[in-house]
């Protein structure tokens, strides 16, 4: 009971351990990678980025043009921003919006 009164009185003297989200968004952290994004007017629709990708997260179709993204098989590695010729892939370090 001494306890559960103390954490009261503490959590009333202090901030509040957690953000306002979404009002209040947290900057990311330097170096994190966030999510994969991609210019599509820059994309020829090679399919390299598709081939380099070690879980099969990417779907690229010439014919109708198409570039897909699976992001529950996306462990961005970023090995498709590094083999990509015309460098039109890139991290976004801040969460997707839903
Ligand atoms: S490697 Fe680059 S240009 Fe080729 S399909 Fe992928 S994103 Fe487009
Ligand atoms: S970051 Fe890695 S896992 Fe995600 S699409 Fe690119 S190559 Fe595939």
């Amino acid at each position: 009971m001494f306890t559960l009164i103390n954490n009261v009185i503490r959590n009333f003297l202090h901030r509040p351990a957690t953000r306002r989200y979404p009002f209040e968004k947290r900057e990311p952290f330097a170096g994190a990678r966030g999510h994969l994004v991609i210019d599509p007017a820059t994309c020829v629709y090679c399919g390299i980025c598709a081939t380099k990708c070690p879980a099969n997260a990417l779907a690229v179709s010439r014919d109708p043009k198409s570039w897909t993204l699976d992001p529950y098989k996306c462990i961005l590695c970023g090995y498709c921003i590094e083999s990509c010729p015309k460098k039109c892939l890139s991290m976004n370090p801040h969460h997707r919006e839903p």
